[in-house]
């Protein structure tokens, strides 16, 4: 039988859009659905060759390929053309819907895992990380012992007493679901859930192991190691996948959540990835100029200090800042310097303060060179 053109199929122009298309082929498959036409194996052909053309005029690029080489070129991907019924009911979460499509229980007997065992999957477990601003400056290894629950090894995890103490669900024979026969607007359909027996894992319990009381799972501890990556900041989680709260019976265990705490530097204040110094110089050094240590992230650094510095003068340490997370661009060091004017003095002090009270050159003289306060935090953070 010749393939029908698929525009033709879904009963749309060529320029339709997807809203056209989803709603057309929505419309024919409850039309030609089998769950409304037993034993009709014309109203099934239809209900094929209109799927086959929603798979392809609902991806833009098998709908290039198909308005440029027709069928020869879009028929690649399901074997030879047509789709078999499983591919077909996997579309239809898209088409209406989400979960709990009045079709899923045409697979049920075909073999589909819908509606199958239930994994279990174990808690998340949430831990607090405190760093110090050098372990957020160069990444950090931590290795942390962490209470949680693992699997019991009386029982294995499966919670029972023994071998001859869990048998398969009576109720659900042991595939965790159970079927139920409900009406829906395509008439009578049958709909599956989660057996209420066993809430889904297929087996049921009758005597329970006694280490974890049928939990099948114990409080134990793990050393982790937990690699941080430099540049996090307060506030950041992490997680790791599978090293949270084991699951029992076969389940898989929950995430590590790392919540990241900041411990503050005695000296260093972090401004995101450049981090603040506030330097002090007396008037002396700030006039006739002078070289400095201060303090860095990874240790010392010698600056100098020109004659004649203004308060306010910023000084920038390229690249000893703290890097961005998953980035080669660092921060800087920022310098403040501040001129310290004393608060006491002596008479001798005085003395000397007062000769050069009226000096020609302690006179404030501020040149268009000398920016304002305002100016220079634009400078540095624009
Ligand atoms: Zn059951
Ligand atoms: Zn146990």
């Amino acid at each position: 039988m010749a393939k029908r053109d698929y525009y033709d199929v879904l009963g749309v122009s060529r320029n339709a859009d997807q809203a056209e298309i989803k709603s057309a082929y929505r419309k024919l498959a409850i039309k030609y659905h089998p769950d409304k036409n037993p034993n009709n194996h014309e109203a099934e052909d239809k209900f094929k060759e209109a799927a086959e053309a929603y798979e392809v005029l609902s991806n833009p690029e098998k709908r290039q390929r198909y308005n440029q080489f027709g069928h020869a070129g879009a028929s690649g991907g399901y074997g030879g053309g047509s789709m078999n019924m499983e591919d077909i009911f996997s579309q239809f979460g898209d088409i209406f819907g989400g979960g709990g499509s009045p079709f899923e229980s045409f697979f049920g007997g075909g073999g589909s895992s819908r509606g199958g065992r239930r994994i279990v999957k174990g808690s998340n477990l949430r831990i607090k990380v405190k760093l110090t601003l050098q372990e957020i400056a160069n990444g950090a290894e931590k290795k942390i012992k962490v209470n949680k629950q693992v699997v019991c090894t009386t029982c294995d995890g499966s919670g029972a007493k023994d071998k001859s103490s869990f048998h398969t669900c009576r109720t659900c024979g042991g595939t965790g679901a159970v079927r139920r026969v409900t009406s829906t607007i395509l008439g009578q359909m049958q709909t599956t859930s989660t057996c209420p027996t066993c809430n889904g894992e297929g087996v049921e319990i009758t005597a329970k192991c006694t280490t974890c009381h049928g939990d099948g799972l114990v409080r134990g501890e793990e050393t982790i190691t937990i690699n941080i990556p430099a540049g996090v900041s307060e506030g950041m989680q992490l997680s790791m996948g599978g090293k949270g709260n084991a699951a029992p019976r076969g389940g898989v265990p929950g995430d590590l959540i790392i919540l990241i705490e900041e411990i503050p530097h005695e000296t260093l204040k972090r401004d995101g990835i450049n981090v603040i110094y506030d330097l002090y110089v007396n008037f002396v050094d700030a006039t006739l100029g002078t070289s400095v240590e201060v303090p860095t992230i990874d240790g010392k650094a010698k600056i100098k200090i020109d004659p004649g510095t203004q308060g306010g003068k910023i000084l920038r340490l390229k690249g000893k800042g703290v890097p961005e997370v998953n980035s080669y661009h660092k921060g800087d060091q920022l310098v403040y310097v501040n001129v310290w004017t004393p608060k006491t003095v002596s008479s001798d002090e005085k003395q000397l303060l007062e000769n050069l009270r009226n000096s020609p050159n302690f006179k404030p003289q501020p040149g268009k060179s000398e920016k304002t306060f305002f100016e220079r935090i634009k400078e540095y953070f624009e």
